[in-house]
């Protein structure tokens, strides 16, 4: 049997692995587009201020795919799939290559929001980061024109280390958020805010609340505008505004598209012979964008192509950790039950402020369903083996270092779970709100 995929990062790569794994036998060809073997795009922004070189990024040279009897193809993008005959054409080829099952593991693109001028000025200043040759030509860029000014827009997990490898390169960032907060999909306004006074004490500006309107400039970039009229200096424009999902292909093959390639529970497409994996899938209306998603989907789609249906893809919990050095934090699954059908949801929360360290962990019916970790991480092992498991209040209450405090006059109780203040921050003159007993007359009572 001859399996052929298309593209060569974490979905592609992955799924060949899984499929040598499974059957040795298999014939295994690789296409991308692309010019090298597989990389990871998790540090590409430190290519810019020079801190890795491209190589550094390869994780698997020419032997690993001899060893394993996988072809790959680099600069070869395909055109078109012809379903019906089982084939597909490479671009500057004229024979077609055929298949018996096909895997398309396309990924996705940076998206440009409709501003003024912006696609326009895509490689004259303005640029998006997806691929190792996006982050050399940034970095040439910067040093061509000297450039001392940046903006990035998109204030999400891909901006903020982009704006961090970008005040490494000496240039002064400043980050332009939509949204009025910062990392708005992964976190809850207050742990936002506490995110944003650390990011500034970095020495990055940021600005949220901020439609960018136009891209300013004549032949090169001097700025951007805002909606609000407020105009903001730059000399290059470097835009983090989320992905789109690649269907071009598929969609002029006739396969089934919409925000990505829409697949069944073995990550089958609309047709016969041919599967998709990774950030170009569509699953019951959600698209994922993440490695964690790209790994557990090429298992299955492995066991697919084989004809091994045995494990059903379910969708992939979300987990994203913001890379920036001296800055823990990790978002997983539910961080806002208010945002989510249904009750029974309920919140443990140790918000220190001093020491900006933020806990907050979700739970719906006594399952762990998500969490905030933020300045310690401490909790983190426990979260990703609990996910989606039973745990009591006390369990958790442990972990987070939170306690039942009763007063010893009244027995009044104050409950650190619930409250927005430790005890141990409050001031030294609070006093019981039920019997004005002194703070010192409180007593700690260990968890269960
Ligand atoms: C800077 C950066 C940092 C990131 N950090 C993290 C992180 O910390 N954690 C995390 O979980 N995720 C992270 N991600 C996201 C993660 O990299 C993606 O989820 C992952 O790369 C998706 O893998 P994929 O194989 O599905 O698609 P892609 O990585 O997009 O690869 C698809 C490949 O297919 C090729 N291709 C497309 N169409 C064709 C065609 N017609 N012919 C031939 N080849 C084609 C493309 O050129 C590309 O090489 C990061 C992404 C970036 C850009």
């Amino acid at each position: 049997m001859k399996v052929v995929i298309v593209g060569n990062n974490v979905a592609g790569t992955f799924t060949a692995q899984n499929i040598h794994f499974l059957n040795e036998d298999v014939e295994i060809e690789i296409f991308t587009q692309e010019r090298y073997p597989y990389y990871t795009r998790v540090n590409l922004p430190e290519l810019i201020p020079g801190k890795i070189q491209a190589e550094d990024l390869i994780v698997f040279k020419d032997d690993w795919y001899k060893d394993k009897n996988i072809k790959l193809n680099l600069n070869s993008k395909v055109t078109k799939i012809e379903p019906d005959q089982k084939v597909l054409f490479i671009e500057g080829q004229d024979d077609p290559v055929s298949y018996d099952k096909l895997i398309l593991a396309l990924g996705s693109v940076p998206n440009i929001p409709p501003i003024k001028n912006a696609r326009e000025m895509v490689g004259k200043g303005v640029f998006t980061l997806r691929t190792i040759d996006d982050a050399l030509e940034i970095k040439e860029f910067i040093q061509n024109v000297k450039a001392k000014k940046a903006i990035i827009i998109g204030g999400g997990l891909l901006g903020l280390e982009l704006a961090n490898q970008i005040k490494n390169a000496n240039l002064d960032a400043t980050v332009v958020e939509f949204f009025p907060r910062l990392l708005p999909r992964q976190l809850d306004d207050e742990c936002s805010g506490m995110l944003k006074n650390e990011i500034e004490s970095k020495g990055i500006n940021v600005v949220l609340n901020a439609a960018t309107e136009e891209i300013v400039g004549n032949g090169a970039v001097n700025g951007i505008k805002l909606k609000d009229g407020q105009k903001i200096d730059a000399d290059i424009v470097l835009i983090q505004a989320g992905i789109r999902a690649t269907i071009d292909l598929a969609q002029n093959s006739g396969l089934e598209t919409n925000r990505g390639i829409i697949v069944d529970e073995y990550l089958e497409t609309s047709k016969k012979n041919i599967f998709a994996v990774g950030d170009c899938v569509e699953y019951k209306n959600q698209t994922w964008g993440i490695i964690p998603a790209c790994m557990e989907q090429s298992k299955i789609v492995a066991a697919s192509v084989l004809g091994l249906k045995k494990i059903e893809y379910k969708g992939t919990t979300p987990k994203n950790t913001l890379k920036i050095v001296g800055l823990e934090l990790t978002s997983i699954g539910v961080f806002d039950p208010s945002q989510e059908v249904g009750g029974g949801w309920d919140i443990l929360k140790r918000a220190d402020k001093k020491d900006c360290c933020y806990q907050k962990l979700v739970l719906k019916d006594n399952t762990l369903k998500g969490a905030i970790l933020f300045g310690d991480n401490k909790a983190m092992s426990f979260v990703y083996k609990k996910m989606e498991q039973d745990v009591t209040r006390e369990e958790l209450m442990d972990i987070l270092e939170l306690y039942l405090y009763i007063c010893s006059n009244c027995g009044a109780e104050y409950d650190e779970t619930k409250r927005e203040i430790l005890f141990k921050d409050l001031p030294n003159d609070w006093k019981c709100l039920n019997c004005k007993h002194p703070k010192e007359g409180f007593k700690k009572q260990q968890n269960k």
